[in-house]
């Protein structure tokens, strides 16, 4: 065998060697695919998911890792985008489970599946501690700037009180994310917004704004899968599993006072 046709074999077998070691490792992704969820969430809806020193947290990211786990899969990458975005970034495959304190609805029923309820909220309406008006009705509301975030169930029922002629088409405002709005809300930009009773109460612990009334609307939080998705009936197996032994109580208790 002259040097040249060692070197030959040598190289061939390199590349045979590698192009087998890459059919394992991709046929290991293959099955691993299906073991790993990568979950989507909003941040900037305390304290569900939000940002801290950079880190996404919240009861919902706990809450989301904690079910994937105990269903058995692996928690993948987190992905971080605008609420009105999760639903598409989840039909199309970006991810695999909306974590958002996302309200179970016919509507959203229609394009995604969603796991049991896993908490209860209605809608608040809340205003900046130097208002100088208190409404206590929707009526109230009349003549008055509100905004929600867009794609919410808040903004549903802003969009009722546009149709109900309580407030004026012009006169509502859309935020990205209700962190805005409650800088909006502080700087007197808008007169009140319309969001869920958990994070308006977080909101108004922390920073310069208060509940006015509550709009009760009974929703219920799921988390979405697309339809097709067969992990859903484990995953929910295991949010019963950890609404029986405590472990619910004590995420509720470290992230809501
Ligand atoms: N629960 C509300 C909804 O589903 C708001 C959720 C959110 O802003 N993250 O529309």
């Amino acid at each position: 065998m002259t040097r040249k046709q060692r070197f030959d074999r040598r190289s061939y077998l390199k590349a045979v060697g590698a192009a087998a070691t890459t059919a394992v490792v991709a046929g290991c992704l293959d099955d691993d695919d299906d073991n790993v969820i990568n979950p989507g969430t909003a941040s900037g809806f305390p304290p569900f998911e939000f940002t801290e020193d950079g880190e996404l947290v919240g009861f919902d990211i706990d809450l989301a890792e904690e079910v994937i786990e105990r269903a058995g899969y692996e928690v993948g990458e987190w992905t971080d985008i605008e609420f009105d975005s999760l639903i598409p970034s989840l039909t199309e495959g970006n991810i695999d489970m909306i974590a958002a304190a996302m309200t179970i609805t016919d509507d959203r029923a229609e394009t995604i599946a969603f796991s049991n309820p896993y908490y209860e909220a209605d809608q608040a309406v809340l205003i900046s501690d130097d208002a100088d008006f208190s409404p206590e009705t929707v009526e109230d509301l009349e003549g008055l700037i509100v905004g929600a975030q867009s794609g919410t169930t808040g903004e549903g029922q802003l969009d009722e009180l546009i149709e109900d002629g309580i407030v004026d088409e012009d006169d509502a405002r859309q935020y990205e994310n209700y962190t805005l709005g409650v800088q909006d809300l502080e700087a007197g930009n808008v007169d009140a917004l319309i969001l869920d009773v958990p994070v308006a109460q977080n909101f108004a612990d922390s920073r310069e704004v208060q509940v006015a009334f509550i709009i009760e609307t009974g929703e219920e939080y799921g988390f979405g899968l697309r339809q097709e998705d067969e992990r859903i009936d484990d995953l929910n197996a295991a949010l019963d599993e950890i609404q029986e032994d405590g472990t619910y109580d004590d995420l509720v208790d470290e992230w809501f006072e």
